[in-house]
């Protein structure tokens, strides 16, 4: 069996499983003002300033095999967010940080996408003034999502380079806060739609890439890791990477990526929490390197998903059962 069926087979098994429980929470839990409900019948304000002006920041962690993975990182990412977004947390991040254990072990799910968001709340910032504004947290715990399916991972995926969009720039929406000011993106993967792929890489505009929707883009070239330094979200899962590169002696470069330096490149995957490490191996209907998943991404791949049981990365959710 490779490492990659000794991750999905067991992960396959605990997700049959989920789909048989009688738990109400089995499927998805949310936490709104201050009460748990079935993620299905989870209801925001209209008036909430998120929705109407998406005036907000939000952070998704996961818990693989029943342990919370790097939670603080992200809970330090959300608050710095928070800080530039003027947004403060309406309730304490040790209250949070626990509501959120509570939540998971409630529902039961072994594998989970969880994300918190942060919204202005029920006042426009036109004649207010933000520290009179009392912020909203939404919270919510659902069965990991992949935004590449470990079908695909085996074979690895399709990615065009957007040429009818770019990335929003950094003086106009702060990447390194993360939001849900998709415009970009969603143009971006209707075109990646139109060009029989599956996944957008946005330039900047000046001959660089950036990143994809909900992904950083990591490009291997004569065995160096280049990845994007500007007009991107700072993704802790890259951050994971960087970490298991360090670790294997690879060299990474943070730096301007050239758009050429993608169509040159040995090997190319994307990294994100919601799927991990996400192999690509068709570039705007070119194969990537040799058209496989290549060795060195195998062997991040493969760590990334070892870190997942390592107690300085994760820790075990109290499940009630277990
Ligand atoms: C969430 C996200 C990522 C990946 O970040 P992780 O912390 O690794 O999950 C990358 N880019 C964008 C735009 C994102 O929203």
């Amino acid at each position: 069996m490779s490492f990659m069926e000794a991750v999905f087979a067991p992960y396959a098994e605990r997700a049959a499983e989920l789909t048989s429980s009688a738990n109400p929470f089995a499927q998805g839990i949310a936490w709104i003002e201050g009460a748990f409900v079935p993620l299905a019948q989870a209801r925001i304000p209209l008036l909430d300033q998120g929705f109407l002006h998406s005036d907000l920041t939000y952070d998704v962690p996961a818990v693989w095999n029943g342990r919370f993975f790097r939670l603080d990182d992200h809970m330090d990412r959300l608050e710095a967010s928070c800080e530039k977004m003027r947004l403060k947390l309406p309730i304490s991040r040790e209250d949070m940080r626990a509501t959120l254990i509570e939540m998971v072990a409630r529902s039961g799910i072994r594998d989970a996408y969880v994300e918190m968001i942060v919204t202005r709340g029920l006042k426009f910032v036109r004649g207010h003034k933000p520290e009179d504004i009392v912020n909203s947290l939404y919270m919510l715990v659902m069965p990991y999502v992949w935004v590449m399916s470990p079908e695909l991972q085996r074979v690895g995926g399709s990615a065009i380079i957007t040429r009818t969009v770019r990335r929003v720039p950094p003086g106009a929406i702060d990447p390194t806060v993360k939001n849900l000011q998709w415009g970009d993106f969603v143009r971006g993967l209707f075109e990646a739609q139109d060009r029989d792929a599956i996944y957008p890489i946005l330039p900047d505009g000046d001959g660089n890439i950036t990143e994809g929707s909900g992904f950083n883009v990591v490009l291997i070239k004569d065995g160096v890791l280049y990845t994007p330094e500007r007009g991107v979200l700072e993704g802790v899962t890259r951050k994971t990477v960087f970490e298991i590169a360090r670790k294997q002696g690879i060299e990474v470069r943070l730096e301007h990526v050239p758009v050429d330096l993608a169509y040159r490149c040995d090997e190319l995957f994307f990294c994100t929490t919601a799927g991990g490490i996400m192999p690509i191996t068709r570039l705007d209907d070119q194969p990537v390197g040799g058209g496989q998943v290549g060795p060195m991404t195998r062997r991040i791949w493969e760590e990334y998903w070892s870190l997942h049981d390592d107690p300085a990365y994760s820790f075990a959710v109290p499940y009630p059962d277990s």
